[in-house]
């Protein structure tokens, strides 16, 4: 029995008249695909548009990308955040090299063993590029469905996930699943939107189960549970003989392996420095801002300083720069700010 609704055949119509153009539609390139749905995730897709095409330019293909130095992956990348995607887009490409021959595997499992590949980017990679019917669940996707299905269970629940996944599951066509996926995350970005669906304008509006029972703005029930954490970063621009010193952070949790100036997070920036053997005078007031990550809020307070007494072997996470040399550098997000204060 075809259990598929009429309503994806309006939406593959929908989607043939108002797709949106993107760079990495029409190629069927696999690894267009995978990097393009890393890239979008935590960023919206006319803001990242710019930075696929320098990827693409940088790493045109897996062989390249994965015989690339993390540093200069992670500087393509600046500015996009979450710098863990950029690393494990280099780690997979390597994978892909090393055992798949250099070709993107073509089946689930796989896919889902490469690094930084979930459920969701293995299903837009195979259905976009291969045509197969596999279901991209993000997001987008759990909003429209539980709207269309009116779905009162909590979304970033893996129960929520579960039943949604399995209607998802068994309402995909078995013709054009690719455009199907990518006809939900459209409609997702475009009509179905998070706050104020624009249900006047929707092609499944005589389908949608929250339409017919003003449910609508009230799905999808999503309960959040982190908590952020607010924390004082005391920062200082330490400058000696035209030479800014500068910590490499370490190569695990927040912001890792990248740039910042001398930082206190948990400890004042004056007790860090002395731990590895330098004495500095704070001087004037630089600058305060924010920075918001997912579980984090850093207010940043920056100063001068100038160093009073230093030993000449610093540990190697601790080196000193040019400001001509900065731009070399992945930052550490908000640290990147703080550069036009450089002399
Ligand atoms: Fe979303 Fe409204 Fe369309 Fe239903 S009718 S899918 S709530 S935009």
């Amino acid at each position: 029995m075809n259990t598929i609704p009429k309503w994806t055949e309006d939406l593959l119509k929908w989607y043939d008249l108002h797709k949106r153009e993107l760079p990495w539609r029409g190629a069927k390139d696999p690894y267009y695909i995978w990097v393009s749905e890393i890239m979008s995730q935590q960023t919206r897709i006319e803001a990242m548009k710019p930075y696929f095409d320098n990827w693409i330019n940088l790493f045109p293909t897996v062989a390249e990308l994965a015989a690339a130095e993390e540093d200069d992956v992670v500087r393509a990348w600046q500015g996009l955040g979450y710098y863990s995607r950029a690393r494990n887009l280099r780690l997979g490409a390597q994978e892909v090299m090393d055992e798949y021959d250099g070709e993107i595997p073509r089946d689930r499992k796989s896919m889902e063993s490469l690094k930084g590949v979930g459920s969701y980017t293995a299903g837009a990679v195979l259905s976009i590029a291969f045509n197969q019917r596999e279901p991209a669940v993000d997001g987008n996707v759990l909003r429209v469905y539980a709207r269309l299905y009116n779905v009162h269970e909590d979304i970033l629940s893996t129960q929520g996930r579960k039943t949604i996944g399995s209607i998802v599951a068994e309402t995909m066509p078995y013709d054009r699943p690719g455009d199907f996926n990518q006809a939900l995350m459209d409609l997702g970005a475009m009509v179905c939107v998070p706050k104020t669906p624009r249900c006047e304008m929707c092609p499944l509006s005589s389908s949608c189960e929250a339409h017919a029972l003003g449910t609508a703005q009230d799905l999808p029930i999503r309960i959040v549970k982190t908590k952020v954490k607010d924390v004082t970063v005391e920062v200082v621009l330490l400058e000696k003989d035209g030479f800014y010193l500068l910590h490499k952070r370490p190569n695990r949790g927040l912001l890792r392996s990248m740039w910042e100036f001398p930082a206190g997070e948990d400890q004042s920036v004056i007790e860090r420095l002395s731990s590895i053997g330098i004495t500095i005078e704070v001087g004037a007031y630089v600058t305060e801002f924010t920075h918001v990550f997912s579980h984090r809020r850093w207010h940043i307070k920056a100063y001068e300083a100038r160093v009073k007494d230093l030993r000449d072997d610093l540990p190697s996470d601790w080196q000193w720069f040019r400001k001509e040399e900065f731009h070399t550098l992945p930052w550490a997000g908000p640290h990147g700010k703080l550069i036009e204060y450089c002399k």
